[in-house]
């Protein structure tokens, strides 16, 4: 899910949104302002009923934000590099750019999600209950009943115990701390988040096939897939991850990259560094040796060839602040999710302002393959 609009920063994190989540708010205003709220308290004007609604279709965008909130603030209290919360069709997704090492965190970064889901629930409903709730509620009693019990349902359905839901996670965390063995939890959650999902898919195909249920049965069925497809990518994840611990970036690299002068042509790039050595991709320098970006095979195909020579390596080259940057101490597994950019997955790892190395995407496979198969072995020397 890519974000489409920013919504700056809160407590110091990037907050971006989907188109497909508006989609959703509309939906959610409709349905309350032609349905779920005339039947609650009947006799209102449709001005009214779709005021109601359009507000707390905006409130529950505001619940879900304060949802991802929670994980986002508390894991970067923890520590964790936090890069942003993108909201989307299905809720919010907050990215982090870092691992946090302790069991005890991560499921304290994980339950203050729904927890923060559940009390929001709670205080919908309480302050519903003082506005005069009960059975013949007021609009607004009824609205904030609504809210109180989307809430609800947001933080029962996130402890489901099935990746990426807040369940799976937490309860990979507490087998973790039980076992201290983070491989083995992350195995053994995604097997019952498989399970979960199988059960969810057994039960779309019997209501659909059973009761005639068709959209119930097909919407099932599809989450179930989703959550089944989520546990495996999980699981093989983990394997990577564990594959890769306690590997800093300077044991990875390639020390020392050749750099590109980005003021040359691309025609003279193309003769005096890529058909001269091995590499298709250099980082370049500015006219006082600064590095100033990465030269991508991408980008130097996106020259026509009678272009070329009057095309200059720093109108083509991926911008600085478009590659990814590591330190040579930096774990490795840092790097794995790090948006793309225009880098084609190369890191740049640089030490106190200087260029000291380049990790590509067949660098950390190489790793991950040699860790598997039994033989890890560190590369020695290489700083
Ligand atoms: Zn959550």
């Amino acid at each position: 899910m890519n974000e489409n609009l920013s919504l700056g920063r809160i407590a110091g994190i990037h907050v971006g949104l989907n188109w497909s989540l508006l989609v959703v708010a509309a939906l959610i205003a409709w349905s309350l302002a032609t349905g779920i709220l005339p039947s609650a308290s009947p006799g209102q004007t449709s001005g009214a009923y779709w005021t109601a609604g359009v507000v707390s279709a905006f409130l529950f965008l505001v619940s879900l934000l304060a949802h991802e909130l929670a994980h986002s603030i508390v894991a970067m209290r923890r520590g964790v590099r936090v890069e942003g919360i993108t909201l989307w069709l299905f809720g919010g997704v907050s990215r982090f750019s870092s691992d946090t090492s302790s069991p005890g965190a991560q499921a304290l970064i994980t339950f203050v999600g729904p927890l923060t889901s559940l009390v929001l629930g709670a205080l919908f409903y309480l302050v519903s209950a003082a506005f005069g709730g009960g059975a013949h509620p007021g609009l607004l009693s009824a609205t904030l009943a609504w809210l109180g019990y989307i809430n609800i349902l947001l933080g029962v359905f996130n402890l489901l115990p099935a990746f990426p839901l807040d369940g799976g996670r937490l309860l990979q965390s507490l087998i973790w701390l039980r076992t201290g063995d983070r491989l083995r939890a992350t195995s053994i959650a995604a097997r019952i988040g498989m399970v979960f999902a199988f059960l969810l898919i057994a039960y779309g195909l019997a209501s659909f096939l059973l009761a005639g249920n068709l959209i119930g049965g097909i919407w099932s069925v599809f989450l179930g897939w989703f959550l089944l497809t989520a546990a495996r990518s999980e699981e093989a994840s983990g394997l990577i991850r564990q594959a890769l611990s306690g590997i800093s970036v300077a044991e990875v690299m390639t020390p020392n990259p050749v750099q590109a002068p980005d003021d040359i042509s691309v025609e003279d790039a193309l003769h005096r560094y890529v058909l001269a050595s091995r590499h298709s991709t250099f980082p370049t320098h500015d006219a006082v040796g600064r590095l100033s970006g990465l030269l991508t095979m991408a980008a130097l195909k996106n020259v026509a060839p009678d272009a070329r020579a009057a095309t200059l390596v720093k109108e083509v080259a991926c911008p600085l602040d478009r590659v990814s940057i590591a330190s040579p101490a930096d774990p490795v597994n840092n790097l794995l999710g790090l948006p793309e950019g225009c880098s084609e997955g190369r890191t740049l790892v640089v030490d106190g302002g200087r260029l000291v190395g380049i990790i590509s995407p067949s660098d950390i496979s190489r790793l991950v393959q040699r860790s598997l198969s039994g033989r890890a072995q560190a590369p020695a020397g290489k700083r």
